[in-house]
C-alpha cells in the first residue's frame, strides 16, 4: 500500500542503512573501540556536567572544540568543523558541495553511507571499482573522473570494510586527477601509517574527516569534525542547522583530547589483539585480507558466509554480515573486540566451519 504521505519517489526504492541490533552478548559488528573511555575523562565530563548553564543554547560556533582540535592537528581552528557525528559531517559537505546537478564519486568496495547520503541529499552518484585485492585503481580514478567531473570525491582510508589504508601517493594521484573537493574519511586514521591531514591547505581542495566514534570510545557521544580549506568550513556553517552541537557534545569532545595518551595505549592494545585474530583466522578455512584498522574482512570458504552469521548469532556472536555487498559474495567484516570477546568469536567461528 502506498504512503498517504507525498513522499520523495526517490527515496521509497533506498535501501536503508543499518547493522541490525541483535541481542548478543559479544557485539563486533560496528567497529567500536572495545573499552569505555578513562574514568577520569567521565569525571570531568561530570563537572562540566555541573557548571553547564543549560538555560542558554551551546556556542554556535563550538569555537572551544574547535581551537582544541586545531592544537591536536596544527591548523587552525577556522579548518575545522564539527558535527553530530562524520555522518552529519558527510551530510552538510553534500548539502555544501552536491545536491541535484551534481556528482559524488566513489570507489566501492567501500563505506556505503558515501553513496547512501549523497541519494539522499539529491546527489548523483558516479561508482568505480576498485582492484581485486581492494586497493584503489587509479586507471580507473581517472576513468570516473573524467567521465563523471564530479564535486566531490570521496576516498576512505584505512578503507571500511576492506581494511587497507590507501598509501600517500596514491592518495596524492587522486588529488591531481579528481576535478572537485577530495574527501578522505579517515574515520580509523589512527591507525594508519600517514595521515592525509599533512595535504590540508586552504588552497588545496582535500578535506579529511574523522570521528569520536572508534579510537576516542564515544560512539555515544555522536561527535566527529572535518578538517579542510578555511572556505569550505564556512559553507559547512551554513548549511548545519543553528546550534547543532550542544554544549555537552562539545564538552565531551574537548576534554576527551586530554586523554590522548590513554587513547593511544588502547590502539596499541587493539593492534596487537588484531595480529593474534588474524593469526587465529589464517588457521581456519577462510580467506582474509590484511588490516591496518579495528576490523578485519574475511571470506569462509567452505560455509556461505550469510549462514555462518546466523549460526555465529546462534552463539551470541554479531559480526558484519557484508556478504551481499557489491564486490565482497560471501565476506564477513569483525570489529577487534576484548582479549575475552576475540575468544569467544574464534571459538564460535571454529566451531561453525566444522
Ligand atoms: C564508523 C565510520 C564512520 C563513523 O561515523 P560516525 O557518524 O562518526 O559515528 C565514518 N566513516 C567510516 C568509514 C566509518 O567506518
Amino acid at each position: 500500500m502506498g504512503s498517504v504521505v507525498p513522499l520523495r519517489p526517490d527515496l521509497v526504492n533506498m535501501e536503508g542503512y543499518h547493522s541490525p541490533q541483535v541481542d548478543v552478548a559479544v557485539r563486533l559488528n560496528t567497529n567500536e573501540a572495545p573499552l569505555p573511555p578513562p574514568q577520569a575523562f567521565l569525571d570531568a565530563l561530570a563537572e562540566e556536567v555541573r557548571t553547564t548553564p543549560f538555560h542558554r543554547y551551546p556556542d554556535r560556533r563550538a569555537w572551544d572544540l574547535r581551537r582544541a582540535l586545531a592544537d591536536l592537528h596544527g591548523v587552525r581552528p577556522e579548518q575545522v568543523f564539527c558535527a553530530n557525528g562524520s555522518n552529519e559531517v558527510l551530510q552538510c559537505l553534500l548539502l555544501a558541495v552536491g545536491g541535484p546537478g551534481r556528482t559524488a564519486a566513489v570507489f566501492e568496495p567501500t563505506y556505503r553511507l558515501h553513496s547512501h547520503i549523497a541519494h539522499i541529499t539529491g546527489t548523483g552518484v558516479a561508482i568505480g571499482q576498485r582492484h581485486s585485492d581492494f586497493s584503489l585503481d587509479l586507471q580507473e580514478v581517472a576513468r570516473v573522473t573524467t567521465e563523471a567531473d564530479p564535486q566531490v570525491t570521496f576516498l576512505c582510508s584505512p578503507n571500511n570494510p576492506t581494511g587497507m589504508a590507501e598509501p600517500k601517493e596514491t592518495v596524492e594521484a587522486v588529488a591531481e586527477a579528481a576535478p572537485g573537493l577530495v574527501v578522505v574519511d579517515e574515520a580509523y586514521g589512527q591507525f594508519a601509517p600517514w595521515s592525509a591531514l599533512s595535504m590540508v591547505s586552504d588552497d588545496r581542495a582535500v578535506a579529511v574527516v574523522r570521528t569520536y566514534s572508534k579510537t576516542w570510545s564515544m560512539a555515544a557521544s555522536r561527535l566527529g569534525y572535518l578538517v579542510g580549506p578555511g572556505d569550505l568550513v564556512e559553507a559547512l556553517e551554513q548549511v548545519a542547522l543553528p546550534y547543532h552541537l550542544d554544549s555537552l557534545k562539545q564538552a565531551a569532545g574537548r576534554i576527551a583530547l586530554r586523554f590522548r595518551a590513554e587513547m593511544e595505549a588502547r590502539i596499541a592494545g587493539v593492534v596487537e589483539e588484531r595480529g593474534r585474530v588474524a593469526a587465529a583466522l589464517a588457521e581456519l578455512p577462510v580467506e582474509t585480507w590484511p588490516s591496518d584498522a579495528n576490523f578485519i574482512l574475511f571470506r569462509p570458504l567452505r560455509v556461505e558466509g550469510a549462514k555462518v552469521w546466523s549460526e555465529l548469532v546462534k552463539r551470541s556472536v554479531l559480526v558484519r554480515d557484508c556478504s551481499a555487498w557489491p564486490g565482497l559474495d560471501g565476506c564477513l567484516r569483525v570489529t577487534i573486540g576484548t582479549p575475552a570477546e576475540n575468544r569467544a568469536f574464534l571459538d564460535a567461528l571454529t566451531e561453525v566451519l566444522g
